[in-house]
């Protein structure tokens, strides 16, 4: 359905969970002829990256720059640290952390899912439940996802550390951070994980191409455990060049690395603290106006409790068709791409066309999230799909710290 006049031109809001905004500082700073890769600039720039990346993740451990997507980050931490037939535990939440599992499937690693379906975060007890019962101690790693962006539940990391000390199981701690990192809160070392990792264009605001992947002394020393890592993804020497190509296993990925530098240069200027604390406030005025339209209608937050809900990503329940309705309507007729359902498939609605997303990850602020929320509001009218009043109201309050 379209509007009498399209409204869709000018600078468009592409609201999906990732790839995110990228800055105009990022854009500018990759505009540029290749470089040189065997001296000069680049060359001085990368040493200067890996200390500023550390820093978002909270860690002065090792850090390795991969060039793949957030795929590859997993097949990466997974290289380093668990064999074939050797076993992993994954607490799931959504769709990623099913993903993940399958690709240590896919390593013929063995893998034991505790679903925790899609709307609810972590069952701490059952995780330590499962620890206790490996009185053997065959499990290697628990892969956790921080966020799962398909749900946008957002899970206790510190308190899955404090389950494996108290339960005395050795098992690393690995964390998907690709969508919370530069977003929700996130401290390596002080909440004990072992191996943290996330991709380039989410939270940290570059395009997708890169995965970043930290790891401890109990990581590293599991690594040296291991039967044999191939080359690409060993670890080794990338958090320790000898030579600036050992960074990379090759090539560099040069105009990456200069977004990167530029990525960084912002939220180190932004300060991490700040860049959290913005990332929660704009949350907060999307879950206030998507309570003020759930009072009369049929939006729903997908996750219930704000204490589990990602400040990145938002998941919404709007009954089929009206989330592809809404996404399709916003995106001809205003200029804004929200996120799809994703892994969101019911019995009744297989595409999962009564679900969708909203991505506030990175380069965001608060004129784009009413303008995002306004536009919601545009579509629902434009659609007739009921909705309660005063959500824009809501939000504003929220913006404004009332
Ligand atoms: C985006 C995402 C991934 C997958 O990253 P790709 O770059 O698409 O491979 C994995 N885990 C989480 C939590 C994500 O948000």
């Amino acid at each position: 359905m379209s509007n009498d006049i399209s409204l869709a031109q000018g600078r468009e809001y592409l609201a999906i969970p990732g790839p995110s905004v990228m800055p105009d500082a990022v854009l500018q700073a990759m505009h540029r002829p290749a470089p040189n890769i065997y001296e000069g600039a680049l060359i001085d720039m990368v040493a200067g990256l890996i200390p500023d990346l550390k820093r978002v993740a909270r860690t002065a451990h090792n850090a390795a720059i991969y060039i793949c997507n957030g795929h590859g980050g997993w097949e990466a931490a997974l290289a380093n640290t668990v064999a074939p037939g050797e076993k992993v535990l994954v607490p799931a939440t959504g769709r990623f952390g099913m993903g993940w599992a399958d690709t240590a499937q896919g390593r013929g690693i063995e893998t034991q899912i505790l679903d925790f379906g899609r709307k609810t975060p972590w069952d701490l007890d059952q995780v330590a439940e499962a620890l206790r019962a490996d009185s053997g101690q065959t499990i290697k790693a628990v892969l956790a996802v921080h966020v799962d962006t398909s749900s946008s539940v957002r899970n206790d990391v510190a308190g899955l550390r404090r389950v494996l000390d108290e339960v005395g199981h050795p098992a690393l701690l690995m964390v998907d951070c690709i969508a919370s990192m530069g977003c929700d809160r996130f401290e390596m070392d002080a909440w004990g994980a072992d191996v943290a990792l996330t991709g380039s264009q989410k939270g940290l605001m570059v395009p997708p191409g890169l995965a970043y992947v930290f790891f401890n002394d109990r990581a590293a020393a599991a690594r040296a455990k291991m039967p044999r890592v191939s080359r690409y993804w060993d670890w080794s020497p990338r958090a320790e060049p000898e030579a600036f190509f050992q960074y990379f296993g090759g090539t560099a990925p040069t105009h990456h690395l200069f977004g990167l530098r530029a990525a960084l240069d912002m939220i180190h200027a932004e300060g991490m603290e700040h860049v959290w604390a913005r990332h929660a406030r704009l949350a907060q005025a999307i879950w206030a106006a998507c309570e003020a339209w759930g009072t009369e209608g049929p939006l729903r937050l997908n996750v219930a409790d704000p204490a589990y809900r990602s400040h990145a990503v938002t998941a919404l329940r709007i009954g089929a068709p009206h989330g592809t309705a809404l996404r399709r309507w916003v995106q001809d007729n205003i200029g804004l791409t929200l996120g799809i359902g994703l892994g969101m498939s019911e019995p009744d609605d297989p595409k999962g066309d009564g679900f969708f997303r909203l991505g506030h990850m990175g380069h965001v602020n608060g004129q784009m999230i009413l303008g995002l929320l306004g536009g919601l509001e545009a579509g629902m009218t434009a659609l007739e799909i009921p909705h309660g009043a005063g959500a824009i109201e809501a939000a504003a309050a929220v913006i404004a710290g009332r």
